[in-house]
């Protein structure tokens, strides 16, 4: 034990999922019990590349948000994830990850905030 606490989860960065360390059951949303097991012991893991599997565009957003909102569910090792897609170039298939930098008030910066395409893939 180090005797440092950990972070509290909501600072995460958003490229980490959490693994459960009595069932190996993966997930990305911030819970604090295993939906499978109900163990509340696990560790974090940081996504590497994933796929897009389904894209949508938002029209009608809230203040502060971007109009279109071009979103995407993509399958990373263990999960999925619904996140922003860096621009309406990012397609169903693609390999991405997350990446770029995010300001959306002052004090709120969000790194890695966005999919974005990875440049190179192979097809
Ligand atoms: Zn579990």
């Amino acid at each position: 034990m180090s005797g440092e606490l950990a972070p509290p989860t909501n600072s995460l960065s958003v490229d980490r999922a959490f693994v459960c360390d009595d069932c190996g059951h993966c997930w990305y949303y911030d819970r604090h019990r295993c939906s499978e097991c109900a163990g509340q012991s696990f560790s974090t893991y940081e996504l590497d590349t994933g796929e897009v599997i389904a894209k949508t565009t938002v029209e009608m957003t809230p203040p502060d948000i971007r109009s279109p909102n071009y979103l995407g569910l993509a399958r990373f090792d263990g999960v999925q994830v619904i996140a922003q897609l860096a621009d309406d170039a990012v397609s169903v298939g693609d390999t991405v990850e997350f990446a770029g930098e995010h300001q959306l008030r002052a004090e709120q910066r969000t790194e890695k905030p966005r999919l974005t395409a990875v440049e190179g893939q192979a097809d």
